[in-house]
């Protein structure tokens, strides 16, 4: 496969390759199971001796297509697909810890995952330190710990809207010797390509605009196969020493770049199981075939909405990474200088209650608990995605409590801006 084809022709011809005669389109292996003639093979594909397909929790064409397609768009090594966005974060981070660990992240990020890092793993024996993506290097070092193994944050928060500077991120991360896991969503690898930034893993939820059409809750995770998991031997053990459930195998040796993703799959999704449907990677597949045509007219649009709000009296305040003034406008413009996401956020001067008048009274955009969709979704974070945070936990997550998040769909700009007007103004 070509490494220099470029962003939009991998969106539609990556992945699938079909061969003389086969189809055109990627078919879907609606099927859990894989026939082979000899017992002797089959025992070979258990033992990981060879590659094959044998069982869709471990493995399924459809779903490997899509996955390689991801993969090649954010010019990685390997990728697996994963049931949701949850399960690529959650599986990101268990794949390295263990009860016992702790893994340092932003705390501007999407609410669910912040519960799942400060609720959940916390459960499972994983401890978790949130800091502030601003913060300086000689700040963030503080938060890391001997037995912390994952330095995390998103490329553009959601719904903060917050730009990371990837590449001191990535530096900090390296020089506790852990790998930088970049939650790509919501500037996809069309804005940014956080593995040419220093970022060794990234993460998808794919039910935002690789999906782009509200059709499919999906995840998915890449690796740059950059990282040197036996540089640090005694951190990384789950993939330097024997794993006993493949009679003694170490991924380092045996699958070198590939460790980290053979890893993923062969234990945790064999284990737990939050596979993604082939019927489903299907649906993500021919959203990602306009992927690189959508992004541009989301970006274009919210810049259009960004400033006609900007411009009105009764808006408190409008956070966009791609409108000039914005606090994070130069980190956007050196890392994602061809636009940076379809999603916006603006505090009404009345605070709370206009917010929710404002939003009942739109015609065109809806109230959805969705971003990156082909129509135009409003929610009020703090009463919606981000209701179970307290105050200090929605100050980290840097969500305001007037915030409206608004999610620029394909619709006319035009159309969406009049929407805005009438349900400020009647
Ligand atoms: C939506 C979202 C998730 C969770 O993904 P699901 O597919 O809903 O499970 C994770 N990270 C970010 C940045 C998201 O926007």
């Amino acid at each position: 496969m070509s490494k220099k084809r470029s962003l939009g022709t991998v969106c539609i011809q990556g992945g699938w390759e079909p061969k003389n005669g086969e189809p055109r389109q990627l078919p879907i292996y609606q099927s859990t199971t894989f026939k082979y003639s000899t017992s002797e093979q089959m025992g070979r594909l258990f033992d990981l001796e060879e590659s094959g397909y044998f069982y869709t929790r471990l493995a399924n064409p459809t779903n490997d297509a899509v996955a390689a397609k991801i993969c090649e768009l954010e010019g990685g090594v390997a990728a697996m697909l994963t049931s949701s966005g949850q399960a690529a974060n959650f599986y990101a981070v268990m794949n390295l810890c263990q009860a016992g660990d702790h893994i340092v992240s932003s705390g501007a990020i999407y609410g669910g995952t912040t519960n799942l890092f400060t609720v959940t793993i916390p459960k499972m024996g994983v401890e978790c330190t949130l800091v502030n993506p601003d913060a300086s290097e000689e700040e963030l070092e503080k938060a890391f710990r001997p037995n912390t193994k994952a330095l995390f944050a998103e490329t553009i928060a959601n719904p903060a809207l917050t730009v990371l500077d990837i590449e001191k991120f990535a530096a900090v991360a390296h020089r506790h010797g852990v790998p930088l896991i970049v939650d790509n969503t919501f500037a996809t690898p069309i804005n940014c390509r956080p593995f040419e930034w220093g970022a060794d893993i990234v993460t998808h939820s794919t039910t935002k605009y690789m999906d782009g059409h509200a059709a499919t809750v999906g995840g998915c995770i890449v690796d740059s196969g950059n990282f040197d998991w036996e540089a640090h031997h005694d951190k990384f053990k789950g993939l330097t020493e024997p794993d006993e459930s493949y009679h003694g195998i170490i991924y380092t040796q045996k699958f070198g770049k590939l460790a980290y993703i053979t890893k993923a799959t062969s234990q945790l999704m064999r284990d737990l199981g939050s596979i993604q449907s082939p019927q489903n990677a299907f649906l993500i597949n021919i959203g990602l075939e306009t992927l690189h045509l959508r992004m541009p007219r989301h970006c274009s649009s919210a810049l259009a909405v960004a400033k006609y709000l900007k411009s009105r009296e009764d808006v408190a305040w409008v956070s966009y990474p791609g409108l000039e003034g914005d606090k994070y406008y130069e980190l956007a413009q050196k890392y994602m200088p061809g636009g940076t996401c379809g999603v916006i956020s603006f505090g009404l001067k009345g605070g709370r209650q206009a917010a929710a008048e404002f939003m009942d009274k739109l015609k065109l955009c809806s109230i959805e608990t969705h971003v990156a969709d082909s129509r135009t979704a409003v929610l009020h974070p703090a009463s919606h995605t981000h209701r179970q945070l307290n105050e200090e936990q929605l100050k980290e997550a840097g969500v305001d409590p007037s915030m409206i998040r608004f999610s620029l769909g394909l619709e006319d700009p035009e159309d969406i801006i009049e929407d805005i007007r009438q349900a400020l103004e009647d």
